[in-house]
């Protein structure tokens, strides 16, 4: 623990191929649990439990039911890009809304065994939601450090209603990363930003549940958007291991996305330099407002292994992929569209074929940030912004209310004008 660096969980004994419990035992056992009602085979993350640290008692996990999420094919995206497979993994199912949530539970877990009386996180909103949720079901106290006014309004009101201590600083998400880094050391309380290996451990468990619902087919891409890079850390992390224990066959591409406007792995994927360089963040993207992320030197060797690419899109189109996804009748938060603006540009790239199959990794819930989309259909999200200009090829995405008199004439007139457009 000297260098400083972030610690990984590494799992010896998976090396010796006779202590190795087969790869089909594995499914098997995976499969069975879904029809115990044990509470931890019930847990989406937690019948994986297999792949994850040891814990010793199962009766007491911190659990609230988090993973088996939904895989849903994008029809209208398939079409519109000419590609054959577009599955979106929809993360933001989980019970508070994003897939912080299967890292969530295990953190807490540990958390909770080891005696912590508070948890604590800096966050850009998803982290201090699911934290709060799992401290108050594992009865533990939950500290949370947030920018001020840079979050949406749905996850803040998650950490209150709770019962998180919630402090709001002047500062944004890399600057609460820094004040909880010192408020740790002058007292005990358990850290469980996405630098927590059990949180990158959880978190794994949306690849392997993917590729069990694939029935153990391998798709050619998964993007992931790429904020603080503990997600796309996990996924990469899951599928090595589901090779390397021979789960599966091939190893899948993954991709990352950032937004233009906070992309420093992007920038060091396109730099000679060696190390991450930090910069002022800025996306209405909020989740993924992140300009010194933790875990870009494992997000690195996941791009590498799988021969991913580090993308960069911008405002618009974030706004109009999330305006696509929602067209799909799914919808997500900005942050995950970044995955469907990305695909756009892979796919133009050549990069993805139009044979592939491609999952877009969902990170969280239409319902986070309510305000992006209230302002995005009344025209106003880039009213008085450099993007102003170009806003008005994302009209046609635009649903605005109408008032009308309380009158069926008034309703019919505006449902024939609808049909003929
Ligand atoms: C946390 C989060 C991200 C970014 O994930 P990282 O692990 O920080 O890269 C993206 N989208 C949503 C909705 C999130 O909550």
């Amino acid at each position: 623990m000297q260098c400083g660096d972030l610690v990984e969980i590494d799992y010896p004994g998976w090396n010796a191929k006779d202590s190795l419990t087969s790869a089909a035992e594995l499914k098997r056992r995976w499969r069975e649990r879904k029809t115990s009602s044990l509470a931890a085979d019930q847990s989406g993350v937690w019948r994986f439990r297999d792949l994850l640290p040891p814990f010793d008692d199962l009766n007491s996990i911190v659990t609230l039911e988090e993973g088996n999420t939904p895989i849903y094919e994008l029809h209208r995206s398939e079409r519109m890009l000419g590609i054959e497979t577009i599955l979106a993994k929809h993360q933001g199912m989980n019970p508070t809304g994003s897939f912080k949530d299967t890292g969530m539970t295990v953190a807490a877990s540990f958390a909770r065994a080891a005696g912590y009386r508070w948890v604590a996180c800096a966050s850009t909103g998803n982290t201090s939601a699911s934290m709060a949720a799992y401290a108050a079901r594992g009865r533990m106290r939950a500290l949370v450090l947030i920018p001020e006014g840079k979050i949406s309004w749905g996850k803040l009101s998650q950490a209150l209603d709770y019962g998180a201590l919630t402090c709001q600083l002047r500062s944004d998400f890399d600057g609460c990363t820094r004040v909880l880094n010192q408020v740790v050391r002058s007292t005990p309380v358990y850290l469980l930003n996405s630098v927590n290996p059990y949180r990158i451990e959880g978190q794994k468990t949306a690849a392997l549940e993917l590729v069990e619902q694939l029935n153990w087919e391998v798709p050619d891409h998964i993007i992931v958007p790429g904020g603080n890079l503990g997600n796309s850390s996990a996924f990469g992390k899951a599928l090595l291991e589901m090779h390397h224990l021979g789960l599966i066959g091939r190893l899948p591409k993954i991709s990352i996305i950032q937004a233009e406007g906070a992309n420093p792995l992007v920038r060091l994927t396109r730099s000679k330099t060696k190390d991450l360089v930090p910069l002022q963040a800025e996306t209405m993207a909020s989740a993924i407002r992140i300009g010194n992320p933790a875990s870009w030197k494992k997000a690195l060797r996941v791009l590498e292994a799988t021969q991913g690419r580090a993308d960069e899109v911008s405002e618009l189109e974030i706004a109009e992929a999330k305006a696509e996804i929602g067209l799909e009748g799914i919808g997500c938060e900005p942050a995950s569209a970044v995955t469907l603006a990305g695909l756009k540009k892979l796919a133009q790239q050549g990069f993805v074929k139009r044979g592939d199959m491609v999952v877009l990794v969902l990170t969280g819930h239409l319902l986070k940030d309510p305000e992006f989309t209230l302002k995005f259909h009344r025209h106003e999200l880039f009213a008085g912004t450099r993007n102003e200009s170009q806003a008005g090829t994302v009209a046609a995405y635009e649903r605005t209310p109408v008032v009308l008199e309380p009158s069926a004439d008034a309703v019919l007139d505006v449902l024939q004008r609808a049909e003929q457009r």
